[in-house]
């Protein structure tokens, strides 16, 4: 039976930074995904947001992955009774900066998982891990659907959210409904010269009291969003499984939110519907975790041979849903944890503890998933004042956004310590700017391994 280092469950966003770090080091690594291409099977939105290119493992910074548009403003506005009762464009910045990149997770995960393959780590696609090999409360190994076993020294976990492994070897427990929201997104085809027109490279929000309709009610859900792509937009909105203590039918409330939005809304009417055409759903209803409960946060990221990563260890932020950042964070601190442990030749628990340490002191993965911003919106429920709506509004998905107990203080903290660290860090971020920009511009990116 063959013998691994290190085993990464998954090849979605976090799988193949682990795997790349590992196998760079020499490692003998194996990356097991279930689906038969890379990302195909992740479920997203998706505008992966600025910090985790700027702190996050430096070869995406500097390699050329598949974005479908940068993104340098939140457009965000308030409905009422279909029209647009206040727009605040705060959140932006000049191009070539960003906010972040929009993407589709096919060719990024792609991407991401050839760079590990180039650095010498296996990818076994079309491979479900169905179980864990636990020898004397120490995890050794995978076993998948085909009843194979494949045997390692540490197992590092990045099976998103729906991956039950943990829980079934007795590590983690279910979320609670509580701290899950069901989310849909759909898929319309527009040309780029319409979206370049409409949207430009803003994402655009709509917010909304419940008598709109058009969404769950504020702070149990993500306010309708739409994600800008090159030639396609995604509007998508989700709701949490249990609402003011009740639990709705959310999986309707979602179609008939999105169908009172076309009837009525003039923006969609006027500006977007004419040039915009239905391909299909996206994804149909699905789950992200997206809580702040302090029980889900304290559920244990690693065991005898094993560290959790990404969603699967609950590294969603909270505020907008954005997890690919944090897993690409933890992803890389398990590859540093498990580099350490194997050349230690301790892979027991508490030489693992120093993952958790590294984890609690990263500037981004503790604040964000612990970032109360759309479960304050629940106040404005109660006061349903309406300057207090769009002060919110702008102080969380506006400027606001970076003030220093939202995004600013982490964001000054990763750039001291990166700056610290390697001198060069301002240079390599002003050249990933203008690569990506021009890489866009031009519609050229690195081969995938699937061209
Ligand atoms: C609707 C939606 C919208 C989102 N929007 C955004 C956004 O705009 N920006 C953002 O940053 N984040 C967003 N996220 C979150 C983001 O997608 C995740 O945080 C990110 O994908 C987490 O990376 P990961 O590696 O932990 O898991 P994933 O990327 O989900 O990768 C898990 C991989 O493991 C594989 N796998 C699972 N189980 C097994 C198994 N048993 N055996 C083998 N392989 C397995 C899966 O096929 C998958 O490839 C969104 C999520 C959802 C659901």
């Amino acid at each position: 039976m063959e013998t691994y280092d290190v085993i990464v469950i998954g090849a979605g966003f976090g799988g193949p930074v682990a795997a790349k770090k590992c196998a760079d080091a020499g490692l003998k690594t194996l990356m097991v995904e279930r689906s038969g291409i890379p990302g195909e099977k992740v479920i997203s939105g998706l505008v992966i947001p600025i910090y985790g290119f700027l702190f996050g493992p430096a070869f995406i910074r500097n390699g050329n992955p598949p974005i479908e548009r940068p993104i340098c403003s939140v457009v965000n506005r308030i409905v009422k009774g279909g029209k647009i009762a206040f727009t605040d464009h705060s959140l932006k910045v000049p191009a070539p900066v960003v906010l972040g990149y929009s993407a589709y997770c096919k060719p990024f995960c792609t991407w991401l998982a050839d760079r590990a393959v180039e650095s010498g780590a296996i990818l076994r696609t079309s491979t479900t891990v169905t179980d864990l090999i636990v020898e004397g409360g120490s995890v050794r190994g995978v076993i998948t659907e085909t009843g194979e076993a494949l045997r390692s020294r540490i197992v590092i976990d990045s099976g998103g959210t729906q991956n039950m492994l943990s829980i079934k070897a007795g590590i983690r427990k279910k979320f609670v409904p509580e701290a899950i929201e069901l989310y849909m997104i759909w898929d319309f085809e527009m040309p780029k010269a319409d979206v370049d027109r409409v949207f430009g490279t803003s994402m655009e929000f709509f917010h909304a009291m419940p008598e709109e309709k058009i969404g769950a009610p504020l702070g149990y859900g993500s306010t309708l969003y739409f994600f800008t792509y090159r030639d396609s937009i995604h509007p998508g909105l989700g709701q949490f499984l249990i609402t003011e203590g009740k639990v709705p039918n959310v999986q309707k409330l979602l179609r008939d939110y999105f169908s009172n939005f076309t009837a009525t809304v003039t923006r969609w009417k006027q500006d977007i519907a004419p040039h915009a055409k239905l391909r299909g759903v996206m994804w149909d209803v699905c789950p992200i975790y997206a809580g702040l409960l302090p029980e889900t946060r304290e559920m244990p990221i690693y065991s005898d041979g094993f560290l959790i990563v990404g969603d699967a260890a609950g590294f969603e932020a909270a505020a907008f849903g954005d997890g690919v950042p944090n897993a690409w964070f933890s992803a890389d601190i398990a590859a540093d944890t498990a580099i350490e442990a194997l050349a230690a030749g301790d892979t027991s628990r508490s030489f693992l503890a120093r993952y958790e340490e590294k984890i609690k002191a990263d500037p981004f993965i503790i604040h964000t998933i612990s970032d109360g911003r759309r479960w304050n919106m629940r106040e404005i429920l109660k006061s349903r004042d309406e300057n207090e709506f769009r002060r919110k509004v702008r102080d969380h998905w506006g400027i606001g956004a970076f003030r220093y107990g939202n995004m600013g203080g982490p964001c000054l903290r990763a750039a001291r310590r990166a700056v610290a660290e390697d001198g060069k860090s301002i240079s390599s971020w002003l050249n990933m700017f203008r690569r990506y920009y021009a890489n866009w511009e031009q519609n050229r990116f690195d081969r995938l391994s699937t061209d």
